[in-house]
């Protein structure tokens, strides 16, 4: 079995219970936002559900080494101001709170998630940032290359795991395109190929990858994004990709299933079920939009 899908396996069965508790309205949802009219923000959520408080979220997942695992407090406490939590913040505004779970590779799998809340100013600061990264893109457009180098991330995954670039960038060879990389022929956004072709030579695309990227270092930014860009192949990225179609599928099954029963005639099961579990089968009949209705309409009756 594939490391990918024991990763996806041990997800299914650890989160199984939590799982009960949650209604799934979407997987795989594709966002795009324009934050001025030279700046869209794209991305795909991994899902977005109701919680068993009845709150909007949305979920991340993410599969994590084992090394870096060993420290889980410390990946927890930084992770709700990363440039991925953020950016997907920004998309998805009407929620204020998402949870992470990770996939970790030790033997055997483990698990591990948290919840976070987001704050409006969390997201209002975070809007400034990426509109102040596609000023400084625009900019920096009109130097060639390189555009800012940043040697401290060159080795930031370890002496093992060296930066593609940087046999050709310590050689000062900018234009070098390392073996192993692709051109990006197209996104795996659906939502961003169909609307290249209708975009402006001054726009600026960004996503949480290519702001993680842009923070990392803004010279390997312009050559994994600027024009055609270049795609990183790695093992770690293949076994992520796999991982996430698996969850993908789990996911839809789930939300398949919640509107399935909420159809079907309950069977005796599925009565004594619901004797026991009354208030979670309720909420499996509210959608995102609903349950947003009802807090709007309770905070009308706040303000009256
Ligand atoms: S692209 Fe940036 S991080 Fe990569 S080798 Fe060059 S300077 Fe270092």
């Amino acid at each position: 079995m594939s490391l990918a899908q024991q990763l996806a396996d041990a997800f299914v069965r650890d989160f199984w219970a939590a799982d009960r508790e949650i209604v799934w309205t979407k997987a795989e949802e594709e966002r795009s936002l324009w934050l001025d009219d030279q700046t869209l923000i794209v991305g795909k959520i991994d899902a977005l559900g109701v919680n068993g408080a009845g709150e909007p979220f949305f979920g991340e997942w993410k599969t994590l080494s084992k090394a870096k695992a060993r420290n889980m407090g410390f990946v927890k406490h930084t992770w709700k101001m990363t440039p991925q939590a953020l950016t997907y913040a920004v998309l998805v505004p009407e929620v204020k709170k998402f949870t992470v779970r990770w996939a970790i590779k030790t033997d055997p799998i483990t698990t591990d998630f948290e919840w976070f809340d987001i704050a409006t100013v969390d997201i209002d600061h975070w809007k400034r940032q990426l509109l102040m990264i596609s000023a400084k893109v625009r900019t920096m457009r009109k130097f060639s290359e390189p555009w800012q180098t940043n040697y401290k991330s060159c080795y930031a995954w370890g002496p093992n795991y060296p930066c593609p670039f940087q046999e050709a960038c310590w050689a000062h060879r900018y234009a070098e395109v390392p073996p192993g990389m692709q051109p990006r022929t197209e996104s795996h956004l659906n939502i961003e190929n169909s609307l290249r072709s209708s975009l402006k030579s001054d726009t600026v695309i960004l996503d949480a990858t290519r702001v993680g990227t842009w923070f990392e270092c803004e010279e390997k930014y312009r050559k994994l994004w600027e024009g055609e860009g270049l795609r990183e192949e790695s093992i770690a990225l293949e076994i992520g990709k796999e991982f996430h179609e698996q969850i993908d599928k789990h996911i839809k099954s789930l939300i398949t299933h919640d509107r399935s029963s909420t159809q079907e005639t309950p069977t005796l099961l599925d009565k004594e079920q619901k004797g026991n579990t009354s208030a979670s089968s309720s909420r499996k009949t509210q959608t995102i939009e609903q349950v947003m209705a009802k807090e709007k309409s309770q905070t009308l009756v706040q303000i009256c």
